[in-house]
């Protein structure tokens, strides 16, 4: 691990997702020996992801391959890695100060790519069953539902988009949303209801997820009627949406409404020398490709933003 704190860096990075190691690779060559902050798991959402097919030239890559390509393609370049998570942050005066469980670290600019964290239910039995019948990656887990019943909780894009590319496998798909309308939108929703293998249950909540060893059942519960019941099924696919990672910065920079960093066309937030970069400031593409995108954009705007200052 390099000793990187006591001095002051042109740019930090907080968060080694795929944005994160992207501004990385950037900023590295621009000559900026960025410090990368990994966070918990280097890679993030990624190094949990089986096989990513939709990142241009590549066929299909497993995720944590993808992952160890960026960290090798960004320290060949000068950036530094380290395995530490930032516990605190200050942005009022720079250099930025970031405290990290293993220290203090003092940037004149920072990129922020701390990334969201997939929602989950909170009910028995999800934790205990997921990689056996509990999934939240459709891409990742659909092919293994061949003619198989599935259920689908959410009502927004991601529910109804993955649920009509899990009929692809699927028997059948219901879909349980906790309202009677759903929050998706209107070509989604026209698509998924004229889809013959989807059905609908409405105002349903799940209350418990069932199986011994992989997913046999769910416990479902009318928010109307309170009526419960338990329904077979061979696998849960959990679409509730995301909670992006913004906890450290709250009261510090602008966020909307769902608690993502407001950024602009050119990766800004609300604060000058600050640049945030992939899920945390993206609540609606969030794609591997356009967080890196994202990444590499933020590490370019820091390239000039410090230039000018000189
Ligand atoms: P979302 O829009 O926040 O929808 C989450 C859904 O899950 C909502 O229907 C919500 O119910 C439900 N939900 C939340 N917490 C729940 C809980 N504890 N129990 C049961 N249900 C719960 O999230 P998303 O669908 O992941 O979409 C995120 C963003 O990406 C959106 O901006 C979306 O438009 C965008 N997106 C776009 C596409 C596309 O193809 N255009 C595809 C995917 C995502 P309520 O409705 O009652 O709140």
């Amino acid at each position: 691990m390099t000793d990187t704190s006591e001095k002051i860096h042109q740019c930090l990075i907080i968060g080694s997702g795929p944005a994160g190691l992207s501004a990385a690779l950037y900023a590295a060559r621009a000559d900026l020996s960025p410090v990368v902050l990994s966070g918990m798991d280097l890679g993030g959402q990624v190094s949990k992801t089986d096989a990513i097919e939709n990142y241009p030239g590549f066929d299909s890559i497993l995720g944590p391959e993808m992952v160890t390509l960026f960290q090798e393609q960004a320290e060949k370049f000068g950036a530094a890695i380290v395995f530490d998570s930032a516990t605190e942050v200050d942005f009022s005066k720079r250099p930025f100060k970031v405290t990290t469980y293993g220290g203090e670290y003092y940037a004149e600019s920072l990129i922020l790519a701390t990334g969201a964290s997939i929602r989950e239910l909170g009910v028995p039995g999800e934790q205990d069953l997921t990689g056996r019948g509990v999934s939240y990656c459709a891409t990742c887990d659909g092919h293994f539902f061949k003619e198989k019943d599935l259920i689908v909780v959410g009502g927004g894009d991601s529910a109804l988009k993955e649920g009509i590319f899990l009929t692809r496998f699927a028997k059948s798909v219901t879909i349980v949303h906790r309202r009677d309308e759903l929050r998706a939108g209107p070509y989604l929703e026209k698509k998924a209801k004229e889809n013959p293998k989807i059905s609908f249950m409405w105002d349903t909540i799940v209350t418990e997820i069932i199986g011994d060893g992989t997913v046999n059942s769910v416990r479902l519960k009318n928010t109307k009627t309170g009526e419960e019941q338990v329904q077979d099924t061979d696998g849960v696919f959990i679409f509730i949406g995301h909670d992006p990672n913004t906890e450290l910065f709250k009261d510090q920079l602008d966020t909307d409404e769902s608690g993502y960093l407001v950024i602009d066309q050119r990766m800004h937030t609300s604060m000058p020398g600050v640049f945030a970069a992939g899920e945390v400031g993206d609540p609606h593409f969030q794609q591997v490709v356009i967080s890196a995108g994202m990444g590499a954009a933020a590490a370019m705007e820091v390239t000039e933003f410090l230039e000018e200052e000189d």
